[in-house]
């Protein structure tokens, strides 16, 4: 028996003799399924082919894959005065990751932002000491390895510990959440968003999409309401989803920025961006 993890989406499933026949989050239409047809890897296959990637990134430990893998997330470990959690996780899980990862405590629980990164979750759960894994009920129907270790969450909002909350945002995903932490890695808040705003390339700027790999554009109304769902929050750095995708310092500002800019984009009565230049 074997979980099989989908080399394109990174989702690890419930454990059987034969891989499932076709992996949900990529036949969905934020996702895509492979070139060469829906493929599968297990769990050991993967670390032979495979390295945990073990870096800071912009002050904090990161857990990737090397070479890359899937969707290519690195998780990242904060360390809080009151508790130390794994935030998104990801489809490789070797013992040198998790002694890296436990080397500077215990972890209290792991927090995802949404469906795509729940990645090999339960598999990181058990091996970090069976803890928690906090996800959004609005994404239940995405869970692809049931776990007692699973805790749904139904707010718009859920306080951690102090100064460290989930904020339910939505757009990409219904139950799409972002992590703030009020006094973040710098001392200056740090926001930690997912793929509800998408730190681009720039690294000065985030975006927003409902399909990221097939480029459907969110809707106004969505992103107004990220907007307004992080609006009463301070924070200068951004870290984004991946690898050096981080906005540090002067985040709040490059965040209004970026929202007023998308929706003159998407705007119907604008001519785009020569509008709003
Ligand atoms: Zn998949
Ligand atoms: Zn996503």
């Amino acid at each position: 028996m074997n979980c099989y993890i989908c080399e394109t989406c990174g989702l690890q499933f419930e454990s059987g003799h034969e891989p499932p026949t076709l992996c949900p989050v990529c036949t969905d239409e934020r996702q895509y399924v492979g070139r060469n047809g829906q493929r599968w890897v297990t769990l050991e296959q993967l670390a032979q082919s495979h390295a945990p990637r073990i870096e800071m990134d912009a002050g904090l430990l990161g857990i990737g894959t090397t070479p890359t893998f899937a969707i290519d997330q690195r998780a990242l470990v904060l360390t809080t005065s009151h508790l130390r959690m794994m935030w998104e996780t990801t489809s490789l899980v070797t013992p040198a990751a998790v002694s890296a990862i436990l080397a500077g405590g215990r972890i209290d629980l792991i927090a995802i932002s949404h469906p795509h990164f729940d990645a090999a979750m339960v598999e990181w759960s058990e091996a970090l000491g069976s803890v928690p894994i906090l996800l959004h009920a609005a994404d239940s129907e995405w869970i692809a390895r049931r776990s007692s270790r699973i805790e749904l969450w139904h707010e718009e909002r859920l306080q951690l510990a102090e100064g460290l909350q989930l904020i339910r945002c939505g757009g990409h995903f219904p139950g799409s959440s972002v992590l703030h932490w009020r006094e973040g890695p710098r001392g200056g808040g740090a926001l930690f968003p997912g793929d509800a705003l998408q730190v681009t390339s720039d690294r000065r700027h985030v975006s927003f999409m409902y399909s990221y790999p097939n480029l459907i554009p969110l809707s106004p109304n969505a992103v107004q309401h990220i907007a307004q769902s992080i609006a009463d929050l301070d924070f200068d750095d951004v870290y984004g989803f991946t690898w050096g995708r981080n906005i540090i310092g002067n985040g709040k500002a490059a965040a209004e920025r970026s929202i007023a800019r998308y929706l003159a984009a998407v705007s119907p009565d604008s001519r785009g961006m020569e509008r709003a230049a």
